[in-house]
C-alpha cells in the first residue's frame, strides 16, 4: 500500500449542484421552449420562470420558513411545475402528495411531514379539504385553478394561486440568491406507498436531484435532448415523475403535462397533437392505451419509458408492432429518486435473433452511471455471482439513493455498509443486466419452492385476449401457498380458464400453473396506478 499522505486534491471550484441553476439555464438558453398543460394552455419557459420568481416572493410573503415543507396535491400541470422550481430554489422542501391516498394516509403524511402550506388543484378540493381541520399545522391552502368549478371554501386559510403569484413582484435571479447554498440542502420529499408498514419519507437533496437528472439525461439512457417534447404521464407526485420534468428543463426540451385526465383518448390526442417524442408511464397506463393506439399518428415518438412494475414483453412488443417503438424498461424506487436501471438492447445485441432481443428488452436493464447494484443471498447476506441465474435480494448504492428516511429510524432497510435493501429479488448477469424475479413479499411459496408472480403474469398476458393479469398467493394447507390468477379479458372474449392453462403450459413448470383463474372486469390499482396485490391477496385469502 503506497503512502497515503501524499494524495493531492484537485483545484476545481466546489460550486454546489442546485435546482435553481437548472431553471436559470433553461430560461437563458431556451426561453422560447414550451410548457403545455393538457388542452388548456401553452406557456414559454420565460413565462414559467417569471411566475416561478413571483411564486418565490409569494412564499416569502406568506412567511413560509426556509426548510419548511410545502405540500402539493395536484395533477401534472404548469402550476405544479412552478412549485417544483420555486420551492426548492428558495430552500424550502417540495412535498408532493399522492392524490389517490385515503384520507387516513394523506393526513398521516401531511402531519408527519409538517406541511406548512399545501397547494391543491381546485378539482381536488373535495378530496383534501375535509382533512383541513385535522391538519392544524397547515397554515394556508392555496388553490390551483385548473378549469374546474369545484366550490372554493370561504375560509381565511384558503388563497388563490394566480392572485398570489400575480400580486407578488418579480425579483432578480435565483442563482445569485442561491449560489452559496449547500447542495446537500433538502429539495423534495416523497413518501413511499406504505405497503409494508407506515409510509416513509424519502428526502431528496439538490445534489441528488441534479445528479439523477444528469444520469437519466445521459445519451443512450433516457437521453432527453433539446429537440425532444417530453410528456410525463407518470404523475408528478409519483417519485418526481421519474425525474422527467427536471430532466426536460435541464435539456431545454418542451414539456407536455397532461393535467388531471388519464383517459386514453386524451393522452393519445395530446401525444399526437404535440408531436411528443418521449413519454413515461406505468404499465397499467400503457395497457389502457393499447386498444386506441392504431387510431393516432404517433410517428414523432422515439422513446417510451415504462417502470414501476414489470413491463410484460407482450405489451412492449404490441407497441413495437403498432407504432414502431417498444417500451423501454426501467427499474426504480422512490428511494432511488427513482431511476436505477434502464433497459433496451445495446450494440452487442445487433446480431441477436428477434427472440433474443425481446428477451433483452424484457430485462429491467443496466444500472445508470454512478449507481451500484448487487444481489445478495437473503439468508447469509453474501454477494451472489453475476451469472444471470443466482437469485437474491437486490441492494443499491449511489449518490441519488436514500441513506435514511425522514424522521424515522429504519435501520433494517440498510446494510451495515450503507447499501439500500430494496426488498426485490433479482438476478444480475455478467453485463450488469438486472432481471427482477419478484418483490420478496409477492413471491409465492409453494411446497418449499418459489414461484415468480411476475413470470407467470408475463406468460398469461401473452395470450391475445388477456388485457391485464395479477397473480397472488392463496394460503394452502398442503403447499403453504398456491398461485391464483386474476384476469381481465378483452370485451366479448370467450376465453376460459382451460384456454389460459393450455396457453401457458409450455411456458412454465407444471407446478407453477395457477390453481384458479378469476375473471374480473377490472383489477384494483394502488395510488400510483400499479396493480394492488395487497387487495387481491386479501380476496384470495377470503375466497
Ligand atoms: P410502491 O410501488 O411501493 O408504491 P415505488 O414506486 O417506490 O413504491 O416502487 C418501487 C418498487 O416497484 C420496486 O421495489 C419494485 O418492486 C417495483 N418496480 C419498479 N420498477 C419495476 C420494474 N421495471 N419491474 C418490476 N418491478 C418494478
Amino acid at each position: 500500500m503506497p503512502d497515503q499522505s501524499t494524495v493531492v486534491n484537485g483545484l476545481m471550484q466546489p460550486r454546489p449542484l442546485t435546482i435553481a441553476h437548472v431553471l436559470e439555464r433553461a430560461e437563458r438558453l431556451h426561453a422560447h421552449k414550451l410548457v403545455t398543460t393538457a388542452d388548456v394552455e401553452r406557456l414559454t419557459y420565460a413565462e414559467v420562470a417569471d411566475h416561478t420568481r413571483r411564486l418565490a416572493t409569494a412564499l416569502d410573503h406568506l412567511d413560509v420558513p426556509v426548510g419548511a415543507r410545502v405540500g402539493t396535491f395536484a395533477s401534472n400541470s404548469r402550476r405544479h411545475l412552478e412549485l417544483y422550481l420555486a420551492v426548492p430554489a428558495t430552500k424550502r422542501v417540495l412535498h408532493s402528495i399522492n392524490i389517490r391516498l385515503s384520507a387516513e394516509h394523506l393526513e398521516y403524511i401531511a402531519d408527519h411531514a409538517e406541511d406548512d402550506v399545501v397547494f391543491v388543484d381546485r378539482a381536488l378540493l373535495p378530496r383534501i379539504w375535509p382533512s383541513a381541520d385535522r391538519l392544524p399545522r397547515v397554515r394556508y391552502w392555496v388553490v390551483l385553478p385548473d378549469g374546474s368549478d369545484e366550490a372554493i371554501p370561504v375560509d381565511p386559510r384558503v388563497l388563490d394561486y394566480d392572485e398570489l403569484v400575480s400580486s407578488a413582484p418579480f425579483t432578480g435571479s435565483f442563482e445569485d440568491a442561491f449560489t452559496l447554498a449547500d447542495e446537500n440542502l433538502a429539495s423534495g420529499l416523497c413518501y413511499t406507498s406504505g405497503t409494508t408498514g407506515p409510509p416513509k419519507g424519502v428526502l431528496y437533496s439538490h445534489r441528488s436531484t441534479v445528479l439523477h437528472c444528469l444520469g437519466t439525461l445521459a445519451a443512450g439512457l433516457i437521453g432527453i435532448c433539446e429537440s425532444d417534447v417530453v410528456m410525463p404521464i407518470v404523475p408528478m407526485f409519483h417519485a418526481n415523475a421519474w425525474g422527467l420534468p427536471y430532466g426536460a428543463i435541464m435539456a431545454g426540451a418542451s414539456l407536455v403535462l397532461p393535467g388531471a385526465s388519464a383517459e386514453p383518448a386524451h393522452l393519445l390526442r395530446l401525444m399526437e397533437a404535440e408531436r411528443v417524442t418521449v413519454a413515461g408511464a406505468v404499465p397499467t397506463v400503457w395497457t389502457s392505451l393499447v386498444p386506441e393506439l392504431p387510431s393516432y399518428d404517433l410517428s414523432a415518438t422515439r422513446f417510451l419509458l415504462g417502470g414501476g412494475s414489470a413491463i410484460a414483453p407482450a405489451l412492449s412488443e404490441t407497441y413495437r408492432a403498432v407504432i414502431g417503438v417498444p417500451i423501454t424498461h426501467s427499474w426504480g424506487m422512490t428511494e432511488i429518486s427513482p431511476v436505477g436501471t434502464i433497459g433496451g438492447t445495446r450494440t452487442r445485441h445487433r446480431d441477436a435473433t428477434e427472440d433474443e432481443r425481446v428477451a433483452v428488452r424484457a430485462a429491467q436493464g443496466q444500472p445508470l452511471p454512478l449507481v451500484n447494484v448487487r444481489v445478495v443471498d437473503v439468508e447469509t447476506g453474501r454477494e451472489l455471482p453475476r451469472d444471470g441465474r443466482a437469485v437474491g435480494e437486490l441492494q443499491v448504492a449511489g449518490p441519488w439513493v436514500a441513506g435514511g428516511y425522514f424522521r424515522v429510524d429504519a435501520a433494517e432497510s440498510f446494510t451495515a455498509d450503507g447499501w439500500l435493501r430494496t426488498g426485490d429479488l433479482a438476478t444480475l448477469d455478467a453485463e450488469g443486466y438486472l432481471r427482477l424475479v419478484d418483490r420478496i413479499k409477492d413471491l409465492i411459496k409453494s411446497g418449499g419452492e418459489w414461484i415468480s408472480s411476475v413470470e407467470l403474469e408475463a406468460a398469461i398476458v401473452s395470450h391475445p385476449d388477456v388485457v391485464e393479469v395479477a397473480v397472488v398467493a392463496r394460503p394452502d394447507p398442503r403447499w403453504v401457498e398456491r398461485p391464483v390468477a386474476y384476469v381481465v379479458v378483452r370485451d366479448g372474449s370467450t376465453t376460459t380458464a382451460e384456454d389460459l392453462l393450455r396457453h401457458i403450459t409450455p411456458m412454465v413448470a407444471k407446478w407453477w400453473l395457477p390453481d384458479e383463474f378469476v375473471f374480473l372486469d377490472s383489477l384494483p390499482k394502488t395510488g400510483t396506478g400499479k396493480l394492488s396485490k395487497t387487495t387481491l391477496r386479501d380476496s384470495a385469502r377470503i375466497a
